[in-house]
């Protein structure tokens, strides 16, 4: 065992959210020594792996489980606001990357692909109509369209109409403005940029094994995967940012805010088609609503993805039960992550979430023909030669203390940091990647709070002009900041003439 290097900064994973905050931090203060260690042998081997996330550009255009409606019947907006302006923040630091010249092309990773909302019924109908009333009369969904007209939803969705019952009640909203974001190719990208920055280094093929308080900061155990050597680092701050596998590391560092985190993993697969003849007939992601009883990641949606130059379809996700934290994990994860403090809680989301074990067990043993069912939903027309069945990336969801139930299971994030401010990790999955930028700026304000106010303020105005409260409010603002990155980061809107993809 080797005993040797100190550095500033040691991050964990070689994920869009270890890259993003590396990078971010060498841009706030340059001298910063720092390290990124991952397990796998590239970049974006897990959840950021395009083909392991669907690659929307969250935005709050489309998903309609941001926008719950009340028993009244009004719908709420705030959390589709919230993200879209998170997105906004997002766009700032890539767009100030792009500007800057040696960091390459944004059409590597982001491409303009309209995202639409699509809803059959009566209800679903009635729904998305005072949905689109509430959310177009905000700054953010000003462009909003919709419609319930056959014709005109057969210009927005060539591939989703024919076949259709003529009198079945359907409508959708669009927003020519959406994107699709390879964020693998964003994560290498900027990890690609970190490297030829001073005292920044990535190392793969190596597992953080050991996390142990060093004076002010933590020694940090690293085994290198081939030759078994570990070497110890210490450093001043650490994030975990090992995506499904941040709660187990977080477990060992021991902080006390680690105590009575549980995760409930969830695995996924999608239908993908890359038949050109298909592919070109659906320009855009359409989102519709999840089946009654299934929770809010088993969203169906029909989407445009954009990788390496190819468009293809890619259809899902299907849920399912698994007790791996990561796609390359092992079936123990989960099982070791039982701990005194976690017990209960997990004890009693397995009791008040038995029906959603159920639900996740009977996706995993549907057949091809059932998955087919479901996307014929979408596109009745589907023929089973088009379409195979991959597998997509894990989510962990944050299992919590709670006082009346005992446990609750939470969907989204959570930034979870020790009260020192020396360690940091980010747990859950959802609406992940799109808001990195976003999750990383708290988490700086929070680590490094007097750095934030003083040194690094002038510069974190440079790169955010507008943060998300002010992009909430101020519409006029918004627009100057959302045409200002849409130019930077090349967003050409794509012709909403639909001669082009019919
Ligand atoms: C099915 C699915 C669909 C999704 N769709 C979208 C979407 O459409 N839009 C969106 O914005 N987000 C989406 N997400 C979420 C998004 O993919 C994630 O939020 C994001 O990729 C998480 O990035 P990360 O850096 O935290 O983790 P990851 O990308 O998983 O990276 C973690 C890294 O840590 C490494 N690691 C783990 N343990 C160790 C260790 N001990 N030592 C060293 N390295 C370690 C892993 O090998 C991995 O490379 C989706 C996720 C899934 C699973």
């Amino acid at each position: 065992m080797a005993h040797n290097e100190a550095v500033d900064v040691v991050l964990v994973g070689a994920g869009i959210m270890s890259a993003t905050l590396a990078v971010l931090l060498k841009e706030l203060d340059p001298s910063l020594t720092l390290e990124v260690v991952e397990l796998m042998d590239s970049g974006a081997a897990e959840s950021s792996n395009p083909w392991n996330n669907a690659g929307t550009g969250h935005a709050g255009l489309c998903e309609l489980n941001y926008t719950p409606q009340a028993a009244d019947g009004s719908i709420d907006i705030k959390k589709a606001v919230h993200i879209n302006t998170q997105f906004e923040v997002s766009k700032q630091f890539w767009s100030y990357m792009t500007r800057r010249g040696t960091f390459g092309s944004s059409k590597s990773f982001i491409s303009p692909v309209p995202h639409l909302s699509f809803v059959q019924g009566e209800e679903g109908v009635s729904f998305l109509k005072a949905r689109f009333e509430a959310m177009h009369k905000h700054h953010a969904f000003s462009a909003m369209e919709y419609t319930e007209d056959k014709a005109r939803l057969a210009e927005w969705m060539p591939l989703m109409m024919p076949g259709r019952p003529a009198d079945e009640p359907i409508a959708a909203t669009r927003v020519m403005k959406g994107t699709d974001v390879n964020f693998g190719a964003l994560t290498n990208q900027l990890l690609k940029h970190l490297s030829t920055t001073p005292d920044a280094q990535v190392k793969y093929c190596k597992r953080v094994t050991g996390l142990t308080r060093k004076g002010q900061g933590w020694s940090v155990s690293i085994k290198d995967v081939n030759s078994g050597n570990t070497r110890e680092v210490e450093a001043k701050f650490v994030f975990l940012g090992a995506g499904g596998a941040a709660l187990p590391l977080l477990q060992m560092s021991g902080v006390e805010e680690s105590k009575g985190f549980g995760g409930f993993p969830v695995s996924g697969q999608w239908l993908r088609c890359d038949n050109p003849e298909v592919v070109k007939r659906h320009q855009a992601k359409v989102y519709s609503q999840a089946a009654v009883g299934s929770p809010p990641m088993s969203v169906p949606h029909l989407d445009t993805r954009v990788v390496d130059g190819n468009t293809s379809l890619l259809f899902g996700p299907y849920a399912g039960f698994t007790t791996k934290f990561l796609k390359h994990g092992s079936f123990m994860d989960l099982p070791l992550s039982v701990r005194a403090a976690n017990i209960g809680p997990m004890l009693a989301v397995a009791r008040d979430n038995m029906d959603l074990t159920k639900y996740l067990v009977s996706e995993v043993m549907q057949s091809m023909e059932q998955r087919l069912e479901s996307l014929r939903r979408f596109y009745p027309e589907a023929k089973a030669e088009d379409w195979r069945l991959e597998v997509a990336g894990q989510r962990v969801q944050i299992i919590k203390k709670d006082s009346k139930k005992g446990g609750v299971l939470q969907f989204g994030t959570e930034l979870v940091s020790s009260k020192d401010g020396s360690l940091a990790a980010l747990l859950g999955a959802s609406p992940g990647a799109s808001v990195t930028v976003s999750i990383m700026l708290d988490l700086i304000e929070r680590c490094f709070p007097d750095k934030a106010r003083n040194e690094w303020a002038a510069k974190l105005n440079e790169i955010f002009p507008a943060r998300e409260k002010v992009l909430e409010t101020d519409a006029e603002l918004y627009a100057h900041i959302n045409s200002a990155n849409n130019e930077s980061l090349e967003l050409v809107e794509i012709s909403s003439e639909t001669e082009s993809f019919a």
